[in-house]
């Protein structure tokens, strides 16, 4: 099952080309999108939060596409029904084709820039809001990650409730992508941490650290009733396991 690798070219892809780098969205990108959004019974918020969600994820991987881009390596977007993958180009120097190699510290900043645009995002619509007048104040998303709630000066405006969704889509993308878990880019950042520690088993632990990790966050998810999310949590661990024994 090649559930988060890049699915196959269809005619059904929406292609188009933003700041010089190549998105590809596949169908079932917006069927996943659905599926999330529809814990609403409202069409319109429906509509507005599958766009946010197109929206936040497309932020996120701009952050890793700018990030290679300053160091020289251009790349594709790609969103499908795992999320988001940005794809490093392969280029070609003289008759050979490589990707550049990037440094254990430059492969981190690559990994955080996913979840630090969308966080840069948030606290840049923080200000805003904060500037024309709305409220800003804090609340603590599971009792500790501080989730800035936006009282926009609009009443209850689709702008409103765009804008609302966007922050929590975005703080949510962003910290799930930190998590632990192989192949997020919170593991990408967990493996350099226990590599530079562990030269030798360092690789294997952070394997284990995905198997334990997944296997909790499928089981919360469980538990919270998000089947998909658990599903998706439930195999990672899996592929860690299967990864781990060999
Ligand atoms: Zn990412």
């Amino acid at each position: 099952m090649q559930l988060f690798q890049a699915p196959p070219i269809t005619r059904f892809d929406l292609n188009f080309s933003l700041f010089g780098f190549q998105v590809r969205v596949s169908p079932f990108f917006w069927l996943i999108a659905l599926l999330f959004a529809s814990g609403s019974r409202n069409l319109l918020h429906i509509l507005l939060l599958i766009i946010v969600i197109f929206l936040s994820i497309l932020l996120h991987e701009l952050g890793h596409a700018f990030t290679l881009r300053s160091m020289e390596q251009e790349s594709q977007i790609v969103l499908y029904q795992g999320g988001g993958l940005t794809i490093p180009e392969e280029r070609s120097w003289g008759y050979s084709v490589a990707r550049v190699g990037l440094s254990p510290a430059q492969d981190v900043l690559v990994a955080v820039s996913g979840a630090g645009a969308g966080f840069l995002m948030v606290l840049l619509l923080t200000i805003i809001v904060y500037f024309f007048g709305g409220t800003v104040s804090m609340a603590f998303l599971f009792g500790f990650i501080p989730f800035p709630q936006l009282f926009f000066p609009l009443g209850g405006s689709i702008l409103s409730i765009f804008l609302g969704a966007f922050v929590s889509v975005n703080i949510f993308w962003g910290v799930f992508n930190l998590l632990p878990v192989n192949p997020l880019d919170g593991s990408t950042v967990m493996r350099h941490i226990l590599q530079h520690f562990d030269p030798v088993n360092g690789y294997r632990k952070t394997l284990w650290v995905s198997v334990i990790c997944g296997a909790l966050v499928a089981f919360a998810s469980l538990v919270w009733g998000q089947l998909y999310i658990a599903f998706l949590f439930g195999y990672l661990a899996f592929q860690s396991f299967q990864a781990v024994r060999r």
